[in-house]
């Protein structure tokens, strides 16, 4: 799939724009903060309903403005799909071909694009939260129904926490109340491992041998999903619903007494290892961006096994990170296939053979 043309009205530090772009290379030009990652932003929140740089949605909007407005059309399966989505004070409203969603997670998988961008380095580095926001996001976007159970879970979670902080202030309540949400929690925890176990299977399958490619057969990448519970992979629903049954009655107790919740989903992690060794600790810079790397490039060929089509790949500011012979291996694996933006500060920037023959953008001021 790809994009074809784009407008934006008061999005960041742009007025009034209206592009059409070349359906293989597009190469954004321009000095520093003048809206490059604003124009890649805004394609990934025309997908994604959500940024990749920030959760609140209002700095979206111009500073001087009262809403945003992102609206393109996609050609997908040789059919023009047009989408719309507007943030404003009331929230955001997102529109496929013309009719307004209710579910935004009808939307959601209509379009998608995978970014690599500078921050995807906290992919591998940062913190376990930004490892699940990934799988989640990466999920979402192949199964809309894997966010309903997301966001029931995430209110689900809430509901319990602030009971176990009740029962935690006044000893000896009755734990009624208690059951009937940690089932309600478990019917939707059981389902996201699932699926992340799933997911994972799929990601390595394509990573591993993508990480080897890259490092020139160097490096062997391995991955697995820790989990705060004993399931594991292939394990059915039933059976890991019985896990976290058993387990939540074990820890009841020590769930009141701590006034939350101690096992599920959003204690989980994804951990990666190269030649055995564990990247997020003993891992270089470099073996850590090769493995981000790899893991975006497993995504593009794991959207389209599922969905049919290549997504959109937005890389901002991220060739000048990588040496040139991972810049080749990059450019080469994507050529004639995905639709790609690459942003640069300079023409060095689009030296190698693929980026010649791109439609070239220049960015100045926000027009
Ligand atoms: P760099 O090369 O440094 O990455 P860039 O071209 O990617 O630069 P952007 O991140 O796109 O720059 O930002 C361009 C400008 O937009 C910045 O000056 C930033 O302060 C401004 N900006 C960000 N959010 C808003 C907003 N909500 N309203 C108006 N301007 C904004
Ligand atoms: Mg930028």
């Amino acid at each position: 799939m790809y994009i074809q043309d784009l407008s934006l009205t008061n999005y960041r530090n742009y007025e009034q724009i209206q592009v059409q772009f070349d359906h293989k290379i597009n190469v954004i030009i321009g000095e520093n903060a003048q809206g490059k990652t604003n124009l890649m932003e805004s394609i990934y929140v025309l997908a994604l309903t959500k940024s990749h740089r920030t959760p609140r949605d209002k700095e979206l909007i111009k500073w001087d403005s009262t809403y945003a407005k992102i609206k393109g059309s996609i050609v997908k399966r040789n059919h023009s799909l047009p989408l719309e989505i507007v943030f404003s004070k009331k929230g955001k409203k997102a529109k496929l071909n013309h009719i307004e969603q209710s579910k935004l997670s009808n939307y959601i998988s209509a379009f998608n694009v995978v970014m690599f961008a500078p921050e995807d380095l906290n992919l591998v580095k940062g913190s376990p939260q930004e490892r699940r926001r990934f799988i989640d996001m990466e999920i979402g976007q192949i199964q809309p129904v894997y966010v309903y159970h997301l966001n029931q879970f995430q209110k689900v979670l809430k509901q319990r926490n602030a009971l176990l902080k009740d029962y935690q202030r006044q000893q000896n309540m009755d734990r009624t109340m208690l059951r009937v949400l940690t089932e309600q929690l478990i019917e939707h925890a059981a389902i996201i491992v699932e699926r992340r176990f799933e997911f994972l299977k799929l990601l390595r399958e394509w990573a591993e041998p993508i990480h080897t490619g890259i490092s020139h057969e160097l490096e062997k990448l391995e991955m697995t999903y820790d989990v705060s519970v004993d399931v594991s992979e292939g394990m059915d629903l039933s059976k890991i619903v019985k896990t976290y049954q058993t387990h939540f009655q074990d820890i009841e107790t020590r769930e009141i007494e701590r006034g939350t919740s101690l096992i599920g989903p959003h204690r989980d992690d994804l951990l990666f290892y190269v030649n055995g060794k564990e990247v997020q600790r003993f891992g270089s810079q470099g073996q850590q961006r090769t493995t981000a790397l790899s893991l975006k490039l497993a995504e593009i060929e794991l959207i389209h096994n599922e969905v049919g089509e290549y997504p959109v790949l937005l890389l901002d500011d991220v060739l000048s990170e990588l040496d040139n012979q991972r810049q080749s291996h990059l450019l080469n694996t994507i050529q004639g296939k995905v639709q790609t933006f690459v942003s640069t500060t300079s023409v060095d920037g689009i030296a190698h053979k693929t980026l010649q023959n791109a439609e070239i953008f220049q960015v100045q001021q926000g027009t």
